[in-house]
């Protein structure tokens, strides 16, 4: 069977779940009771929630007899070359794009690795239902974005174009010319998109572009064949990516149909195969016939950036959340996150606690997140960057970064991220939105998303990734305030955080469980204050108990997750439990901080 590998790049929310819904539907997939069932590609809400792909995930369809690989792309952050090797898979790009909203910078990364990768583009138009749509306007801005971004001129100019409303199901060349379903959409990914080299005579060769895991077969790799036939049963030479050799035997094969990954026999050169069985099979690994051991360059995978400790959650608290709690389920699940995901390292640090290694505090997050979401509750310590010996001289990670935000807020911004050892490429206006380009030490960037959403009214939106290094910048500011903590366990009363109001700015409301040395919010001045948070007032009537409730406080500030990770201090850590987050002083009791402070 004929095959087109197709990777889809498209900007959260400008419409991929909904179209790939109904390249489905068009191709059959879905079975008619199953319409309207939504998200069959972003199938993590978590995804949804953050705007970005996790770990790419492939389907299938199959349009006037010849196979359509489709492949998902990470939405903006990419962690640690994978973007390039969820490429490699493909012949080709489908870029769908909001008819109103225009390109979006995140999506600037994977096309311009897509570019230089020699990927063809079709641009998909979508939402062309909605009042004020400005499509040519939009298609001059992707002639500017593709310009920029390396692509040739006559491909800039000339795109192969189809405008869709993916929630109304129709698609067509030109915006008067449309047809119920999506088949101009599908005819046009076989006329432009090429399809792979099939040398399905010849022996065989495949690479290893992803790893996936499942409880019964253990580690998955998936890759394109890329010569020959991958037969279940199959007995290859197995080349690890540092070059060593040996034999294994292909024990599960699968290939993808609808969403699906479907147990086979045989994948043939130009598809994409899914398999298991293979011991110790890495991200890289080339699978050969042994009568021709070809090995395919090996993958560079990036050096982590940052490191952060995961520890048993042993506050007062611990263990009535989550279910698992234990430091061996933890270190097993952190196992198997090394194993899907070659950007992380875990080691055992000194006090036998876990250390965990990935580019950046969002990749980090995601882990944490996901682990959360899975029952489990531990908690983890400051994020470290980690710092490399380049030519005699000690460097730091940096990130490239992209800020979107009120053109009105460039001037403070501009500021903040000076501060903080940034350098500024680029800026560029669309409408009232500027989009600032910089690049800044991962340590400036640690903090700095929750103080960009102040700074910008909420409607600052930074992606950044990791990219390179540079000497370390002794220049950077980051000092911050002291915290308030509780002094007892208990309830917060309404009643003490008004009578603290004016020390800071409490992280928790008033009925809020907190425990000795949990940090209940931020100090106004740089050292950290104790407080009884648990007091009521001396009841001497109902009615005065039942004023305490209606005693007027400020709402507190709610820290998220990231925002926790970035704010949290060396002596401290993050209690994360399935459905709460806490901040609290590693030692919990004054009279241990101290002497700690002392030994320090
Ligand atoms: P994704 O985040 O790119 O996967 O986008 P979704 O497919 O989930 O769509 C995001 C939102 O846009 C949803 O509320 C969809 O219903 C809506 N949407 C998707 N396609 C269209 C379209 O063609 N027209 C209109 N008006 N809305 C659409």
């Amino acid at each position: 069977m004929e095959v087109r590998n197709v990777a889809i790049v498209a900007h959260v929310d400008h419409g991929k779940t909904s179209l790939v819904d109904c390249l489905f539907r068009e191709a059959g997939v879905l079975d008619r009771n199953q319409e309207g069932t939504v998200c069959l590609l972003d199938s993590n809400e978590q995804e949804r929630e953050r705007g970005i792909t996790i770990l790419s995930k492939n389907a299938a369809v199959t349009w006037r007899g010849v196979k359509i690989n489709l492949i998902d792309t990470p939405g903006h952050a990419d962690f640690g070359g994978q973007v390039e090797r969820v490429l490699s898979m493909a012949d080709g790009i489908l870029l769908v794009v909001d008819a109103f909203e225009g390109p979006m910078p995140q999506t600037r990364f994977v096309l311009k690795k897509a570019f230089a990768a020699g990927l063809k583009p079709v641009v998909v138009l979508n939402k062309m239902d909605r009042q004020g749509v400005r499509p040519d306007t939009v298609i001059g801005e992707l002639f500017d974005l593709f310009l920029d971004l390396g692509a040739d001129e006559d491909l800039a100019l000339d795109f192969p174009l189809i405008y869709s409303s993916a929630r109304d199901g129709w698609s067509g060349r030109l915006p008067n010319q449309v047809d119920d379903g999506m088949a101009p959409l599908l005819d046009m990914i076989l006329e432009q998109i090429q399809p792979p080299a099939m040398d399905d005579q010849a022996a065989l060769q495949f690479q290893v572009s992803t790893l996936d895991w499942n409880d019964y077969v253990g580690r998955i790799g998936i890759g394109r064949v890329q010569r020959g036939i991958l037969r279940r049963g199959d007995e290859v030479v197995h080349i690890l990516n540092d070059g060593s050799r040996k034999r294994g035997k292909v024990k599960e094969l699968y290939h993808y149909h609808g969403m699906d990954r479907v147990s086979c026999e045989a994948v043939h050169a130009g598809d994409i195969a899914a398999l298991a069985g293979i011991d110790g099979l890495g991200l890289g690994d080339t699978l050969c016939d042994p009568s021709q051991v070809d090995p395919l360059p090996p993958i560079s995978i990036d050096p982590p950036t940052i490191e952060m400790e995961f520890l048993v959650n042993n506050s007062p608290l611990a263990g009535r959340e989550g279910r698992f709690v234990t430091s061996r389920q933890v270190h097993e699940r952190l196992q198997r996150a090394v194993m899907m995901d070659p950007a992380l390292q875990l080691t055992i640090g000194p006090s036998g606690s876990n250390m965990v290694a990935g580019r950046g505090v969002l990749h980090l997050g995601i882990l944490i997140e996901t682990m959360r979401r899975e029952e489990y509750e531990f908690a983890v310590g400051k994020p470290r960057v980690l710092t490399q010996e380049i030519d005699g001289k000690l460097n730091e990670p940096v990130e490239e970064a992209q800020i979107e935000l009120p053109e009105d807020c460039v001037g403070r911004v501009i500021e903040f991220f000076g501060k903080r050892g940034a350098e500024f490429s680029d800026m560029q206006r669309r409408g009232e939105t500027a989009v600032l380009f910089l690049r800044v030490p991962t340590r400036g960037m640690i903090g700095a998303r929750t103080q960009i959403l102040t700074l910008t009214r909420g409607e600052g939106v930074v992606s950044s990734i990791a990219s390179g290094w540079a000497p370390l910048n002794d220049k950077i500011e980051t000092r911050h305030n002291g915290v308030l903590i509780a002094s007892e366990a208990g309830r917060s009363t309404a009643y003490s955080l008004r009578a603290f109001e004016d020390r800071g700015d409490f992280f928790i409301g008033p009925g809020e469980e907190v425990y000795q040395g949990m940090v209940i919010g931020e100090n106004n001045k740089d050292n950290d204050m104790v407080l009884n948070i648990v007091r009521n007032k001396k009841l001497t009537n109902v009615r005065s108990a039942n004023k305490d409730i209606d005693e007027k406080i400020r709402t507190p500030r709610q820290l998220g997750l990231e925002a926790m990770l970035e704010y949290v201090h060396d002596d401290e850590l993050v209690e994360v439990t399935p459905y709460s987050l806490r901040l609290r002083k590693r030692h919990l009791v004054e009279k241990d901080r101290k002497r700690s402070g002392v030994q320090a």
